[in-house]
């Protein structure tokens, strides 16, 4: 998961009677292509100036967005809008679109490089999303490796983050996760804890103009073994969603009481977020998660409402069904509250219910349990209580 965003809670299940009421209670949107940086790896493209003029041309309007998304959103159980890019606050109705969302009952996260966060714009933010309105920046390292991913500084970032702590505005952190800053990672990790500030993965993956980096980029499994999960593994503050995730299914089960969209345990939502988010790209696109917007569409919200989309559409009948995961992902103890990164899957094999590739787990069938499977159950039950009460 990529996101800037927090934990879910309350149910949305079926009954034998009732028709089914899907359940996805975040919405990722980026609602622009345009940004005011030029990243070399930007996942939505927005480094290439013919792309962006192309979306522009396409890009919803302010009462599009309102028509189409806000007032259907609620129908497939969406309460917290993740507002992205591109940079989402060079969209001239940014403050506008935070205020409608609001006023339709929605809990904002705003995703930004922080380059135009200043002390009034941040107010002027927070008064038009509401007091529980989340910023979320990206922070790859603390060091000069920022920049080698990011087309900024990290010190613009900590700047912006201390800002919202002055104001009294939530924060959170999404760290793109590759070769770039594996080795980096334990240290930003810690620094994130030491601040109590929630983050997430976004895994490095070949979407937009990843794509030219993902072969020098992206972890192989004997990487995220060595150096990367292991850091996941010890920072609780993560947990919102990563893969492998090796956290028992009667944990969560015990946790959530059996909370699920169709197949996909939530409350809280855990290990990959397909069938808990869905992603809307600027062109009004539908994809089952961030990093698969652009290269998988269930639907186009100009064309059906999000409702119709994920109900009629055959990939989210997939997504949603963690029965039909294939290869070891189909046989392993954690099918139902890891799932395995869809987008790693995707973009290696070209088949989104594959088994996740940068796994090192070799589970001989459901009975196996991981070696790390006691120390991700007492870190999720750290996770859980936080998410709870924090409100997060
Ligand atoms: S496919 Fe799943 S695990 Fe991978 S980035 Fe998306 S939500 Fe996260
Ligand atoms: S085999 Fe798949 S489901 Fe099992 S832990 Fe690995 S990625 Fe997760």
């Amino acid at each position: 998961m990529i996101l800037g965003t927090t934990p879910q809670t309350g149910p949305a299940s079926a009954s034998a009677t009732a028709p089914e009421r899907l359940n996805f209670p975040t919405l990722y949107f980026e609602a622009t292509r345009g940004c005011n940086l030029s990243c070399d790896i930007c996942m939505s493209s927005s480094n290439d100036v013919q792309r962006v003029r192309q979306s522009k041309r396409e890009e919803m309007s302010t009462d599009e967005i309102e028509h189409l998304v806000l007032k259907t959103a609620k129908d497939v159980g969406v309460r917290v809008i993740i507002w992205s890019g591109g940079e989402f606050l060079t969209r001239k109705d940014a403050l506008d679109l935070l205020a409608r969302a609001r006023r339709h009952g929605y809990r904002s996260s705003v995703c930004s490089n922080g380059v135009k966060l200043n002390r009034d714009l941040l107010l002027a933010i927070q008064e038009a999303g509401g007091n529980d309105l989340v910023m979320s920046l990206g922070i790859n390292s603390l060091d000069d490796d920022n920049e080698g991913t990011r087309d900024a500084e990290v010190e613009v970032t900590l700047k912006a983050l201390d800002l919202c702590e002055e104001l009294g505005i939530k924060r959170h952190v999404v760290v793109n996760v590759g070769r770039h800053n594996m080795k980096t990672l334990g240290r930003t990790m810690d620094w994130l804890t030491e601040k109590r500030i929630p983050w997430n993965r976004s895994p490095f993956t070949a979407r937009g103009s990843g794509v030219k980096h993902f072969t020098q980029h992206a972890v192989s499994r004997e990487e995220m073994e060595q150096y990367v999960h292991p850091e996941f593994r010890r920072h609780f503050f993560g947990y919102v969603s990563y893969t492998p995730l090796f956290l028992a299914p009667e944990v969560h089960e015990r946790f959530s009481q059996g909370q699920k969209n169709r197949t996909v345990p939530q409350g809280p939502s855990i290990g990959c977020w397909c069938g808990t988010w869905l992603a809307v790209n600027a062109e009004g696109y539908v994809a089952p998660c961030a990093i698969l917007l652009d290269v998988l569409e269930a639907g186009n919200v100009r064309e059906g409402t999000l409702a119709e989309i994920v109900s009629g559409s055959e990939m989210f009948g997939r997504i949603l069904d963690r029965n039909q995961l294939q290869g070891k992902c189909g046989r392993c103890r954690y099918q139902f509250t890891c799932g395995g990164c869809r987008a790693m899957a995707f973009f290696k094999t070209g088949d989104y219910m594959a088994e996740d590739p940068t796994c090192f787990f070799e589970p001989a069938d459901r009975n196996t349990v991981c070696e790390h499977e006691a120390e991700t159950n007492e870190m999720f039950a750290r996770y859980a209580i936080m998410a709870k009460y924090a409100g997060l």
